[in-house]
């Protein structure tokens, strides 16, 4: 099959900056329901123009979510994105989206609106094609991956399980490499309950929650195992009141990351049986996975495979890369949906002041995202 050569996109590249520029400078803050939304529309708009039809899934907290289809519903190449950053409105007046040679920078440029600008075009470009994409495709762009995609969740995993194959335009590695496994991500809350008492006149009568619950903190710690690939980071604690009262109450906010779904077990387990070490106190941790771990599994090889030997015919080396970080490719894993992550732009410094993307590899990336709608025909 002959694929649209890099090239072709590198004629189209002011058109995609063009598009770039307007997108970066519609600020998105996952939080503000109204300016997501407002980029939400004009993304129907833009979409609007290629064959196809656009639904909004309304939303009351989180911007609307937004699907584009083409080709009917049989078994179709799912395309992920996501609209909202982690910037706040303004943020743009400061830093609005500049090129300056080989680099282009703004508010989520690289996370992840080049990525949309790729979709957008790549779609584009194989309607302009005799036979189309060949293939039913859906672009589905929410609006909450920053914060966890609480409200889009559910879709994901619907439209996922349907498809044929799923590709998440997340940015690349600062290398350029895709993303062949992502670590799974959650939290644990630990609560521990005392009896407060005057730390000086009835100090025998209280029960310390700041003690007890520090015995689970270095328990908590040590759950880390790095030859598994598993993390576990307490990074909050709050507790008492004055320094003269026995605290009755302190609680640790931790966050984990976990390479296997055994490890997200083990330390469900180790969550569900704590006890209480400190006499005549209290404790409870909440477990909560958020998104599970993509494994680097056979499944994974053969995507890797397949978009690496359509990056050799197009003219570039692909690589591939394990990260720490999760994104929604971590819910399609789970399914068995060929997935494949970090299809995006090349860039660096995501969610910080100095994010840039890689102009150049806008045209490269998006050839890649064309022939790959196009591999999945079968
Ligand atoms: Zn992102």
């Amino acid at each position: 099959m002959s694929h649209l050569p890099i090239e072709f996109f590198a004629r189209r590249e002011a058109e995609m900056l063009a598009l770039l520029g307007e997108l970066v400078n519609c600020e998105s803050p996952s939080t503000e329901k109204p300016a997501v939304d407002a980029l939400g529309r004009r993304l129907a708009e833009i979409l609007g123009g290629l064959p196809g039809t656009v639904e909004t899934f309304p939303q009351t907290q989180s911007g609307n979510h937004l699907l584009y289809r083409w080709g009917g519903d049989d078994r179709p190449l799912l395309i992920l994105c996501h609209m909202d950053t982690v910037f706040d409105l303004g943020t743009t007046a400061q830093r609005p989206f500049r090129v300056e040679g080989e680099r282009a920078y703004g508010p989520g440029v690289l996370d992840m609106k080049a990525g949309i600008a790729m979709a957008v075009t790549a779609l584009r470009a194989l309607h302009e094609t005799p036979g189309g994409p060949g293939l039913p495709v859906q672009l589905l762009i929410n609006s909450d991956e920053e914060i966890g995609s609480t409200s889009s969740r559910a879709l994901i995993e619907k439209l996922a399980a349907q498809a044929r194959a799923v590709l998440v335009l997340e940015p690349a590695t600062p290398s350029g490499a895709i993303k062949t496994s992502r670590k799974g991500v959650g939290d644990l809350r630990i609560e521990t309950q005392g009896t407060a008492a005057h730390a000086g006149a009835a100090h025998a009568e209280g029960r310390n929650a700041i003690e007890e619950l520090a015995h689970h903190i270095l328990a908590a710690q040590a759950l880390t195992d790095y030859s598994r690939g598993t993390t576990v980071n307490v990074g909050v604690i709050r507790g008492g009141t004055r320094s003269n009262v026995v605290p009755d109450a302190a609680e640790a906010e931790v966050d984990f990351r976990v390479t296997q779904m055994e490890e997200a077990l083990r330390l469900e387990e180790w969550a569900r049986s704590r006890t209480p070490q400190v006499v005549g106190t209290g404790v409870r941790v909440r477990y909560e996975l958020n998104r599970p771990p993509m494994p680097r599994d056979t499944l994974m090889e053969v995507c890797y495979a397949k978009a690496f030997a359509l990056a050799v015919q197009l003219g570039f080396f692909l690589n591939e890369e394990a990260v720490g970080g999760a994104s929604d490719a971590n819910f399609v894993a789970p399914l068995g949906v060929p997935v494949l992550d970090g299809l995006g732009a090349v860039g660096d410094g995501a969610h910080s002041d100095r994010e840039f993307i890689m102009v150049p590899s806008l045209a490269e990336r998006t050839a890649l995202v064309a022939a790959l709608i196009q591999s999945w025909q079968e």
